[in-house]
């Protein structure tokens, strides 16, 4: 199976996308070619981050690759925290700190409405194509379940009753901003690149 790295040493990450790609690609992570780079991600945009990230690889290891960039946006917080979605709560802060600043800004507030977008630049022999995926929902009150990470606790999908954090992960993977930006990039494998699959 050919093989694709995916610019990120995320667990969480590497676990969706290998059970999305499973039996298509051989998903590479970067502590898998050695890399131990802090990439950096300076961008004002998901779009500029994501390529940041997977043109960082490819300039360096020539190796076909992939990264995403996602952000929470919620309408209430002029589609905030967006770009600055993993460090809301300012630098050295963890996720639950952000899910604590998404509830206390959005306190008092009736527009709950909000989505995840999720921006992957795939660079194959040197050229970028980017796909986007998009889960719109509502920010939830109070934390609910245990599952998934960053702010899943709080986002309810709409039409579903769960947060994302109450799926289990082939449910939140169906519908989720990552999911659909990964199958529309598989679909673009498969339509451009068929040989790809079969290379060794
Ligand atoms: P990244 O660009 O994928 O690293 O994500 C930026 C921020 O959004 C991080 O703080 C993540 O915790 C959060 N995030 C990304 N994807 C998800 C998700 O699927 N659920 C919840 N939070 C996410």
């Amino acid at each position: 199976m050919h093989q694709l790295v995916f610019a990120t040493n995320n667990a969480h990450k590497l676990r969706e996308l290998g059970e999305i790609l499973k039996g298509e690609f051989t998903l590479l992570s970067l502590n898998d070619i050695g890399c131990s780079d802090d990439i950096p991600e300076t961008g004002d945009t998901l779009e500029a981050n994501a390529s940041q990230k997977s043109f960082y690889i490819w300039d360096r290891y020539h190796t076909d690759c992939f990264s995403d960039d996602t952000g929470l946006e919620v309408v209430a917080l002029n589609n905030e925290p967006g770009v600055r979605s993993a460090r809301y709560a300012g630098e050295g802060r963890n996720s639950d700190d952000n899910v604590a600043k998404v509830l206390s800004s959005l306190y008092g507030k009736d527009n709950r409405k909000a989505c995840f977008r999720c921006v992957i630049s795939l660079i194959i022999r040197g050229k970028e194509y980017l796909f986007e995926g998009r889960v719109d929902g509502e920010i939830l009150k109070v934390r609910r379940g245990n599952a998934g990470f960053g702010y899943d606790p709080i986002f309810r999908p709409d039409g579903f009753e769960q947060s994302f954090a109450e799926m289990d992960a082939d449910l939140k993977n169906s519908m989720s901003h990552r999911g659909r930006a990964v199958q529309k990039l598989v679909a673009f494998l498969n339509d451009e690149f068929p040989h790809l699959q079969s290379d060794q």
